[in-house]
């Protein structure tokens, strides 16, 4: 993959803009219409979807400058993808890969952002993307949990490197056991040998150490001689179905992501929602859950050049409509208790966190403000708790509402479950 191939994409933006917002026919709200925190936020052109492919367009043609201000406007975009969806809604064209084809092509020419690059460096000594005290397993003492190295299990429960190692987050670990346990599920987890996804070191920028995580992966899976990988992260859920398989790594691995998996125990009547949790919420969608978690459709054809061009056979897009939606929404709903009123972006159409790309890391301030938009609309909504589905969004949320005092809840989706088994 490299940002050449993009080149037919980047010249068919028509600079409409429909990048920034989400399409008008989804508006419920103008407070809450733009879709890209990057545009919402720096209110200049060039840090839209469509900005982002101007400056590849002309750096293909005429090479790249490498200036601060370049530089500012690559790293400060969370991947999240709003803006390939939403101009999508029209059109036929790929905008968020060349915005990050185009972000590896820095780190590659030796341009990569200081704080991700010490994020990396972690990374290679660890294998996490989170700061580590202690050991990746240590959060599991005395669950008396398999490891999946070691025994036969039909699911591996890859827990992540936040909810693993983040002491705020191991309770997310802990409560995906204690379900898991109740439904009577043989799964296991690798414990101190399981290593970071990869994920985010994609969205960052880094290919190299993406695909070097992926094989370390797909090595143990293959070695544990597991058929279905469990994960509670989003980014990890994206990146071993989407992105392993993009680089034809991912195999026949079942890969579900823990509201898929407890909404299919429930319907199996596994799993039994039997106390109350008395509670008005609103769910955030995350970003690597709901639009970018569409299996990737592999295309082999050829690109036919004409005024723009045309695939033979046609290429199928990925709109976002085929994300994580319904299996978080029915968990709720089966909940005693539990009331769902949904905020105004929601689904493929859904406000990112703000955890996302590297901004949690190389612009904290840029990711608070974006989680606090969120927050507003959450607010906005009346519910007393804010719901997600990923360790990064709780993370940033709670972060983020600390600064502000607000008294709205975060919970992540198992901790309402663990209650209510
Ligand atoms: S990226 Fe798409 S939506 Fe944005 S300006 Fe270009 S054509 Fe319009
Ligand atoms: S990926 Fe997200 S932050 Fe980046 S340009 Fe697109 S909508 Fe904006």
């Amino acid at each position: 993959m490299s940002i050449e191939q993009y080149k037919g994409d980047m010249e068919m933006c028509c600079r409409c803009s429909a990048c920034k917002h989400i399409p008008l026919q989804m508006v419920r709200n103008p407070a809450h219409s733009y879709a890209c925190p990057s545009i919402a936020k720096y209110n200049y052109h060039a840090y839209s979807g469509s900005g982002r492919l101007i400056i590849g367009r002309e750096a293909l043609s005429k090479g790249i400058n490498y200036t601060d201000r370049l530089l500012d406007i690559v790293y400060n975009c969370q991947m999240c993808g709003a803006c390939d969806i939403s101009c999508k809604y029209a059109m036929d064209m790929e905008v968020l890969e060349p915005i990050s084809e185009f972000r590896m092509k820095c780190v590659e020419d030796g341009h990569a952002n200081p704080a991700l690059d010490k994020v990396i460096n972690g990374l290679h000594k660890t294998g996490s993307m989170v700061p580590v005290k202690g050991k990746r397993g240590d959060w599991a003492e005395g669950l008396n949990l398999k490891n999946a190295t070691k025994e036969k299990v039909d699911v591996l429960y890859h827990v992540g490197c936040l909810t693993s190692y983040d002491k705020d987050m191991q309770k997310l670990a802990k409560a995906t056991a204690k379900i898991l346990q109740k439904a009577g599920v043989n799964f296991g987890i690798a414990g101190d040998a399981e290593t970071c996804c990869g994920g985010r070191a994609y969205q960052m920028g880094y290919r190299e150490d993406f695909l070097n995580q992926a094989k370390k992966n797909m090595a143990l899976i293959k070695k544990a001689g597991v058929k279905t990988l469990v994960t509670g992260c989003a980014d990890g859920y994206q990146a071993f179905k989407v992105l392993y398989d993009k680089y034809n790594l991912k195999g026949d691995l079942e890969v579900l992501h823990i509201t898929e998996y407890i909404d299919r125990l429930i319907k199996q009547g596994k799993l039994k929602l039997t106390k109350k949790v008395n509670l008005n919420v609103t769910y955030h969608d995350p970003c690597r859950l709901g639009r970018l978690s569409e299996p990737w459709i592999h295309w082999e054809g050829k690109k036919i050049p004409g005024y723009k061009f045309v695939f033979d056979p046609p290429k199928t897009y990925r709109r976002g409509t085929n994300g994580i939606y319904a299996p978080p929404r029915d968990i709720l709903a089966s909940i005693p208790g539990i009331k769902l009123t949904e905020m105004d972006r929601i689904k493929e159409y859904s406000w990112c966190c703000g955890a996302g790309g590297g901004v949690n890391e190389s612009n904290p301030e840029f990711a608070a403000w974006t989680a606090n938009k969120r927050i507003e609309e959450a607010t906005s909504t009346g519910a007393e708790a804010l719901v997600s589905a990923c360790p990064w969004c709780e993370s940033n949320f709670n972060k983020t509402l600390k600064a502000t005092g607000s008294s709205l809840k975060v919970y992540d989706i198992v901790e309402l479950v663990a209650k209510a088994i």
